[in-house]
């Protein structure tokens, strides 16, 4: 079994709405009596109230009616949540992490979760429990739960980007397969994350998927420009320190805000697809261990002020996060290995080869040349833990499959080498023109672009 959460919107009413965010607040109110009891323990010199069941006993004696509708199940999920803070701090700080701090800032809103059991989903309706004597709160969500209702386990009520969101966490069985097509696990590939592609697999046995992440990487780009832009624009009616800001520029904070999470929701979605793309592929495959090369370590060195911009736009933890989630789900194994020097390695020869610039690995030792990230790829299959594989061997025919991520993202057009491509229209002048619905995905419309190199063949099924 494995736990996943989907992220909805909410359709409400103004009512509705305020009702929303009245609970939103009670519950910081809740984290905040924490924060106090244990402020005026500590200046007394008494032990904390960290204890789930001790901050359940003081919520308790509260009484009925001190956290307007709020109620105790909710209330207890804030102190749930200040509990694990608290004894997760403590844990850190236990282990040598002097700079970890307990919990500390007070929070106007605060997510309020419900269990299984205390509140009510069916089909795009949730009602959320109360506190006794306030009329039921029945809220209406944005889209279908994309789980079985019997699996749902929680529901979590948020404020996030300048938005109310319910996250709806549901308990999945582990995906089964027929006896003949089960994944192996003896079947490795080998995965280097990266920025122009989020993923490069390859497989001991000659087949590669190569996902794209250029789009992505120009989402990012264009994002930084257009809040540059803003700041630019906008920075007049910034308040000076000390005073309070105009409702102008509330406004305009709120503008930020709401921009940033479309951003943040665009680029996650993206690398969902990716993630979904790749694991899809390895099932196909019938791959039941993927071996990622970790690069986290490489990422504490400090590279510079434009570099370290790039990386951190990465989202390295939340890429390889979004990939176990998925590989788990389906039954597929990972692991994370070291991913020092592969790409300075050559696949064919294993011999010490500079890093190439470009796209195209070379090694002058055994004339081999492919691309650099599929070589990589090939040299961290071959670090799998427990693996028989110690002598590099020749890579035959190469089958590589290419595909994109973020193929929804705003201006993305089809393949530039794309034969099928339309004409370029007339002066677009930079405007990725009037939003529109993002198009379906059409699993026909791939890039057919090729890999140049020795043995490099495009997949037969594509060239249909
Ligand atoms: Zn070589």
């Amino acid at each position: 079994m494995v736990h996943r959460t989907a992220r909805t919107g909410l359709r409400l009413t103004h009512a509705q709405r305020q009702r929303c965010f009245g609970l939103l607040r009670s519950a910081g109110d809740v984290w905040s009596c924490a924060l106090e009891i244990n402020g005026w323990r500590r200046r007394r010199g008494d032990a904390p109230a960290a204890g789930y069941q001790e901050l359940c006993r003081l919520l308790a004696q509260s009484g009925p009616g001190t956290f307007g509708e709020l109620d105790s199940t909710g209330a207890r999920s804030v102190l749930r949540r200040y509990s694990d803070a608290w004894f997760s701090a403590a844990a850190r700080r236990k282990a040598g992490a002097v700079e970890v701090r307990f919990p500390r800032r007070r929070r106007s809103l605060m997510p309020i979760r419900w269990y299984h059991g205390t509140f009510g989903l069916e089909g795009c309706r949730v009602r959320l429990p109360v506190a006794r004597g306030y009329p039921p709160l029945l809220l209406r969500l944005a889209r279908l739960v994309p789980y079985p209702a019997a699996t749902v386990r929680s529901v979590t009520l948020l404020f996030a980007d300048g938005r109310l969101w319910i996250d709806v966490t549901a308990e999945l069985p582990v995906a089964t397969y027929p006896a003949d097509q089960q994944p192996d696990p003896d079947r490795v590939a080998g995965v280097d994350l990266g920025i122009i592609h989020p993923f490069a697999v390859a497989t001991r046995d000659g087949h590669a998927l190569l996902v794209s992440g250029r789009a992505i990487r120009a989402e990012h780009r264009l994002h930084l420009a257009d809040t540059k832009g803003r700041r630019r624009a906008t920075a007049r009616r910034a308040p000076s320190k000390g005073q309070r800001g105009s409702r102008r520029w509330r406004k305009t904070r709120r503008r930020a805000r709401l921009i940033g999470g479309r951003h943040r929701r665009r680029t996650r979605q993206a690398l969902h697809e990716a993630a979904k793309t790749v694991v899809g592929w390895a099932v196909d495959h019938r791959i039941g261990t993927l071996t990622v090369g970790d690069p986290r370590d490489v990422l504490d060195v400090q590279a510079g002020r434009r570099h370290n911009l790039r990386l951190r736009q990465w989202q390295i933890g939340r890429t390889l996060q979004i990939l176990q989630d998925k590989a788990a789900l389906a039954g597929i194994r990972v692991h994370l290995v070291d991913e020092r020097g592969t790409s300075s390695t050559c696949p064919h020869c294993g011999k010490k080869i500079t890093k190439p610039s470009g796209r195209t690995m070379a090694c002058r030792h055994c004339q081999f040349a492919g691309h650099r990230d599929l070589a990589t790829a090939f040299t961290i299959a071959a670090r799998t833990p427990g693996s028989a594989i110690t002598t590099c061997t020749p890579i035959a025919a190469q089958v590589v499959t290419h595909r994109r991520a973020g193929r929804r993202l705003p201006g993305v057009a089809t393949a530039r080498r794309d034969p099928r491509r339309p004409p370029p229209r007339a002066a677009a002048g930079g405007s990725v023109g009037r939003r529109r619905p993002a198009p379906p995905l059409i699993s026909g419309r791939e890039s057919l672009a090729h890999t140049r190199g020795r043995g490099s063949t495009t997949s037969p099924d594509l060239n249909r």
